[in-house]
């Protein structure tokens, strides 16, 4: 079972939760100066990577609130999540998405002593 750690509600099963699309899209300041291409691609154009990928998402069966996450698209396990408007703690590049943000640190951490 796939538990995702809601930051405002802590950890609850994944069927709460609802996927909202990659995270951190910044709308054009100015819509009208840019061009039908430019314009199509901010609407469109979205990443689609093998690999650690920063998600929007919404806790539609608990306190309703969005935050973001980040997500290994191969494995479905979660790095961490957190709040709009934090930075993105982002995993190593040797993630290989089987383990957690714990469970990877921990095993990090083993290896240093
Ligand atoms: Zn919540």
């Amino acid at each position: 079972m796939i538990q995702v750690d809601c930051p405002f509600c802590g950890k609850r099963n994944l069927t709460e939760f609802a996927y909202g699309g990659e995270a951190h899209i910044a709308r054009p300041k100015d819509m009208a100066a840019i061009s039908d291409a430019e314009f199509a691609r901010y609407l469109f154009t979205r990443k689609n990577p093998k690999g650690a990928h920063q998600e929007r998402w919404n806790h539609a069966m608990g306190c309703r609130r969005w935050f973001n996450a980040v997500r290994h698209t191969v494995t479905d396990q979660f790095w961490a999540t957190y709040k709009v408007g934090e930075t993105a703690p982002l995993p190593p590049d040797d993630w290989d998405g089987v383990l957690s943000k714990s469970e990877f640190e921990a095993t990090t951490e083993t290896e240093a002593k």
